[in-house]
């Protein structure tokens, strides 16, 4: 039962890919663990009281971003859209809930993906599939299936300076509440929903004059000026993981300071395996995925692995079923979580749930499907008398057409063609995540 950041080598293990060469994995790993840690413990413990907070409903957490990170689409351009974008979402949800909200990215280490089978065919050719940058590469070839620990030291080097750009658009006044309006997206600015937007920047901005005149500027209130953007991933590829984990010298625990929050997959998180091992030792808040399979017994065995203790803020559980699943598979968990009082946060991922190929060729989600298990987790939440804390989306900043559907820009089939650039799964765009925070902001408020 003793714990120790390696201690997961001992168990079975999903999804991980097969290094040939094992010195130039231990020289990466070794050279990792030497690498300073990308967040502060100190936050972590934060982002706890924040999430407890929201498992308690008084606050909400939005956590999105890619699907997968990549090292070529790797550009500040992106960062700065995405933070805009959550930002903007941020506000329709802040307005109409009247409570914080929690802002989590899917960024600076969201580089490991779990795939569906261990090879991928094409033209009777097969090659290992594309386990995400940090692993492999996405062209299909024997060299770039390849996977290669060295990808590691890049995958760190790019979350430190994805998190440095973060740090300062959070600090250095980008996050300004008197910049309301500028965060609209140039390409979203002069639609419907962008004006929709500017009538509540409109708002905020009187609020701000009124609160200027009463003398509560941001001299006396930084709060006004600044914001917080954690950061999270699936924390997947453990040689990674446990090389970023560290002892805390405040408390004595280990985080792992690759991210302030991580997660453990829908296809990785059986027990007695190696993800629930190595998590039930870290001190972070994490998450993880509940998929249709979950057993009822099984999540509270699951639960009182991860958090024994019971603590507010430390397990979220992201509930990913399918808009036509929902319905039939949540209530009995939170029916039997609720009665076992057990504290978690729940939230939800409409988006692995709702996975369909377009008759165009192309891996898509539709936004009525999207935005109707959404309702749904809420509508039950309400039925059962508990608290829906939070969404957790794969989205982007940038105008892309990858998921059909939605009022503001109606993509269809024929459209996914036009700008489909995911590196994994389809994303939501910044139209259709902001529409889905005016509607959501609607259903909760
Ligand atoms: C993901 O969040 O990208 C993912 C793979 O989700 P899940 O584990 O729920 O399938
Ligand atoms: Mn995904």
């Amino acid at each position: 039962m003793s714990w120790t950041p390696s201690s997961w080598r001992e168990f079975p293990i999903k999804q991980q890919p097969t290094y040939t060469d094992q010195e130039a994995l231990k020289a990466v790993e070794k050279e990792l663990s030497s690498y300073p840690p990308l967040i502060f413990a100190g936050e972590a413990r934060k982002l706890k009281e924040k999430l407890a907070a929201a498992g308690r409903g008084e606050a909400f957490l939005l956590q999105g971003g890619d699907c997968a990170e990549s090292f070529s689409d790797f550009n500040a351009k992106s960062i700065k859209n995405l933070f805009k974008l959550m930002l903007q979402m941020n506000m329709v949800l802040m307005y109409s809930t009247g409570k914080p909200v929690v802002k989590v990215g899917r960024i600076a280490g969201q580089f490991a993906k779990p795939r569906s089978s261990d090879f991928e065919e094409l033209n009777g050719v097969m090659l290992p599939s594309y386990r995400g940058d940090i692993i492999n590469s996405i062209e299909f070839t024997e060299e770039a299936r390849e996977p290669k620990p060295e990808n590691m030291i890049k995958a760190y080097n790019q979350s430190a300076a994805t998190l440095n750009l973060l740090r300062a658009f959070s600090r250095g006044g980008l996050a300004d509440l008197s910049k309301v309006h500028q965060w609209n997206l140039d390409f979203i600015k002069d639609n419907p929903l962008g004006q929709k937007y500017d009538e509540l920047s409109d708002k905020i901005d009187s609020a701000m004059k009124f609160m200027s005149a009463c003398g509560l500027t941001s001299d006396v209130m930084p709060q006004l000026q600044q914001t917080t953007l954690y950061t999270s991933h699936e924390a997947l590829l453990l040689n990674y993981e446990e090389a970023l984990t560290r002892l805390d010298s405040e408390t004595g625990e280990y985080y792992d300071c690759s991210a302030h929050m991580l997660w453990i997959g829908d296809r990785t998180r059986d027990l007695n395996e190696a993800h629930i091992e190595y998590f039930r030792g870290i001190a972070n808040p994490i998450g993880c995925k509940v998929g249709p399979s979950m057993g009822e017994d099984e999540l509270i065995e699951l639960i009182d692995a991860l958090n024994p203790k019971n603590e507010e803020g430390r397990l979220n559980l992201i509930v990913r079923m399918g808009a036509d699943k929902i319905r039939e598979y949540f209530p009995k968990l939170l029916k039997r979580v609720r009665d076992e009082g057990r504290n978690v946060v729940w939230s939800c991922d409409p988006m692995h749930g709702n996975v369909e190929k377009s008759s165009t060729g192309f891996k898509t989600r539709d936004f009525a499907n999207i935005l109707s298990e959404v309702e749904q987790f809420f509508a039950i939440h309400k039925e059962m008398g508990t608290v829906g804390a939070g969404i957790h989306l794969e989205m982007t900043g940038n105008d892309v057409t990858e998921c059909t559907g939605s009022t503001s820009c109606a993509i269809t089939e024929e459209g996914l063609a036009s700008r489909y650039h995911t590196q994994c799964d389809p994303r939501l765009n910044a139209s259709q995540a902001l529409e889905l925070a005016f509607m959501l902001s609607d259903t909760i408020e």
